[in-house]
């Protein structure tokens, strides 16, 4: 099989068919429409075998998750997601292990609204590089650099799920097999919070996806905002499935410093929390305070009013 029958038989999924899309796989450029009165928000992620995901994976898993990441962070901007193009390096043409990848792509694709307009394929170790492209209203835009001390930092899910569900597939957690399972497919498959992130437009004064890991990702916004985070641990969610793990130092660890969450970290004037509450809500998603912006610089975490030494917890970055 060379480069075009695979692009034709497993890459040319599209059958989302956007009308912004002029042309979309098979010419030398894709020729796409961006509304007016909108801006293009822009963002790459690469996936490498083995290193960010485990090569024998499913591979309908592997195309759900390396779309996931990538849109997460359109998420995390506010942005509507329109469409992504793709880099494939493939040690080998295998067509069974293609028509997975495929279908993985297309599930994600249809559910998003998302075309795949262009990429590059070629024969290599295992990775995917993807870039995604989508829509944000002029003015709207939410960036790490905007927290105000006194803004309250809420997110939208539990974490630490993902984290304890890579420990489930290298067989480093004993937890009971429904827990597992679904610890397992947090890792695996998680869905980005586009619609939570367009529901923010407006209200969050800063946003992130948590992507590295709770801490280092508010950290990202305390420092890029110039202020300090005062997180509460006895507030910060975690799930049903991770609370189902039995040592509470692991479960602690995973939610704070475990990434591939993929839930929204942002912060909100405390005037703006119901109107945030509301409008999360209208798209099932939750709104947790967890902590407030300081405006002395760190990331401190208290429990039961005393300070964690967040070194201790695996977390050297400060
Ligand atoms: P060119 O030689 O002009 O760069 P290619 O032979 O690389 O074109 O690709 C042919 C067409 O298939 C192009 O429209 C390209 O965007 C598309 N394409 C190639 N690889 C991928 C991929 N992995 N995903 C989506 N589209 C792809
Ligand atoms: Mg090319």
């Amino acid at each position: 099989m060379n480069e075009f029958e695979i692009i034709e038989r497993f890459l040319s999924v599209d059958s989302v068919k956007r009308k912004d899309v002029i042309k979309g796989i098979g010419d030398d450029c894709a020729l796409l429409k961006v509304p007016r009165g909108q801006r293009l928000a822009i963002s790459m992620d690469t996936l490498i075998g083995d290193v960010h995901f485990m090569s024998e994976a499913n591979a309908a898993d592997i195309a759900h998750k390396a779309i996931a990441v990538n849109l997460s962070d359109l998420a995390a901007a506010g942005a509507e997601p329109a469409w992504i193009t793709m880099s494939l390096s493939l040690p080998k043409a295998d067509p069974d292990w293609l028509a997975d990848f495929s279908r993985g792509l297309k599930r994600m694709l249809e559910f998003f609204g998302v075309s795949l307009v262009g990429g590059d394929t070629t024969r290599g170790p295992l990775a995917i590089t993807i870039q995604a492209h989508g829509f944000v209203p002029e003015q709207v835009f939410h960036r790490r650099d905007q927290g105000k001390p006194g803004d309250l930092i809420c997110v939208t899910g539990p974490v630490g799920g993902a984290a304890l569900g890579l420990m489930v597939a290298r067989n480093e957690l004993s937890v009971n097999p429904k827990a597992a399972a679904e610890l397992l497919k947090k890792y695996q498959t998680p869905y980005p919070r586009i619609a939570a992130g367009i529901a923010l437009r407006g209200r969050a004064t800063s946003a992130i996806d948590i992507s590295d890991g709770l801490l280092a990702d508010v950290n990202h916004i305390s420092q890029q905002s110039g202020v300090g985070a005062l997180l509460r641990w006895e507030r910060i969610p975690l799930s049903p499935a991770a609370m189902q793990v039995e040592d509470a130092e692991v479960r602690m660890r995973a939610a704070l410093t475990g990434g591939d969450d993929y839930e929204l970290c942002f912060t909100v004037d405390e005037d703006e929390l119901d109107a945030a509450k509301n409008a999360l809500e209208t798209v099932g998603t939750d709104c947790i305070p967890i902590g407030r912006l300081t405006g002395k610089p760190g990331v401190r975490l208290l429990r039961d009013k005393e300070d964690i030494q967040l070194e201790e917890m695996g977390y050297k970055h400060f």
